[in-house]
């Protein structure tokens, strides 16, 4: 039977996103109960969201009625105080995810192309692919961008670069020095977008100066997330932070109420949350060291990641996954970002991690590793 729907070409050649498996699902398929399953598969935050922002979604419950506020005025101001750029500066976001979108509505198209590193974010491929624009690859260093080689990969149809600082799934991180030497060298007609979701999870002296290189480069789009370090990730909001004239552009293909009410309430009260964030980066510290101390005691090689999450290399990752599955534990198998040998696992609360690596240990005897 011939396709009706007559398809643009470039969205039918789309591989969809795979997302972590859900908790539900496992346990539907496995027979599982679902407070038995622990997920470490989406980078989600593992003490939940915030008990600031629960109250403040409480109490907008009744405003659900009418339309959020397209221009998100309070989750600007907060952002633009915080930042201290003005908020018409700032683009918020279903999800930072909307924001990479919005970026490449904005310059891509067939004709024109996208540089993105090799085990890169999955959503820049997605991105480019959607708008029929040309993805230039270029192969990672040490499995993190090689920003020299990416300036270098520019083409004259080039209008967008995407780097993840630090990188998902590998959890690598590139030097200030490099972005800077990076962003002098992009001509001004290509967006750069810096790609910040794991920005909180950093030491203060690692955190790059990426609001004062957006006051020097019109081309430059900082993307932030609060699904992270904030733990709103089932809300969908993030936000750009980019000079006017490109803010501007992103604003005219957003959907005019791409941010709804709850995300905005919840993201000002999260913003002001301090005591959380910092809460949320200490127990990552230390399940970091709790899980990698594990894979040290396995022999197993990993990545040292900047981030919330770890790669670790398991051999055959599919099977690994699988038996890892059979045990309640949700990890994210990367072979759809060319590292079938790997797996990523986030960092979970001590008691998550205790079991991951428990079921790790099993695992590996059952899939013969
Ligand atoms: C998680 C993630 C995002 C975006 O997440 P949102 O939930 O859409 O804010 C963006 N970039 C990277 C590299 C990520 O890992």
């Amino acid at each position: 039977m011939p396709a009706a729907i007559d398809a643009l070409p470039y969205v039918r050649a789309i591989a969809p996103y795979q997302a972590g498996k859900p908790i539900e699902e496992l346990a539907r398929e496995h027979g599982l109960r679902p407070e038995s399953i622990v997920k470490l598969a989406s980078n989600e935050n593992p003490l939940g969201m915030p008990a600031s922002a629960r109250t403040a979604i409480e109490a907008a419950l009744g405003d659900l009625g009418r339309y959020p506020d397209s221009n998100g005025f309070e989750l600007k101001a907060a952002l633009s105080r915080k930042l201290g750029v003005p908020a018409d500066w700032i683009t918020l976001g279903n999800g930072s995810n909307d924001i990479l979108e919005a970026a490449a509505a904005v310059v891509l198209a067939p004709g024109r192309s996208c540089v993105y590193a090799q085990h890169s974010f999955a959503v820049y491929p997605l991105s480019t692919q959607a708008r029929g624009a040309r993805a230039i690859v270029v192969p990672a260093r040490d499995y993190g961008h090689d920003l020299e080689a990416m300036a270098a990969a520019i083409a004259p149809d080039t209008r967008l670069v995407f780097i993840a600082n630090p990188n998902n799934p590998t959890g690598t991180f590139v030097t200030a020095a490099a972005v800077s030497a990076f962003l002098e060298r992009v001509p001004p007609q290509v967006v750069v977008v810096l790609d910040e979701a794991y920005n909180e999870y950093l030491p203060e002296n690692l955190r790059h100066p990426s609001i004062d290189w957006v006051r020097r480069y019109p081309n430059l789009l900082v993307s932030r997330s609060f699904s992270k370090a904030y733990g709103l990730a089932g809300l969908r909001v993030g936000y750009g932070v980019a000079q006017p004239e490109l803010t501007d552009l992103l604003n005219r293909v957003r959907q005019p109420f791409n941010c709804n009410s709850l995300a905005q309430v919840a993201a000002v009260a999260a913003l002001a949350d301090e005591a959380f964030v910092a809460r949320s980066v200490e127990i990552n510290r230390t399940g970091m060291a709790q899980v990698t101390a594990a894979f040290d005691d396995m022999g197993l090689r990993y990545l040292p990641s900047h981030g919330n999450f770890v790669l670790v290399e398991v051999g055959d990752g599919a099977a690994v996954y699988r038996e890892l599955l059979k045990r309640g534990v949700i990890v994210r198998p990367v072979a759809n970002y060319g590292l079938p040998q790997w797996l990523r696992v986030t960092i979970g609360l001590p008691e998550e991690n205790a079991r991951f690596i428990a079921a790790l240990r099993e695992a590996r005897a059952g899939a013969g590793a």
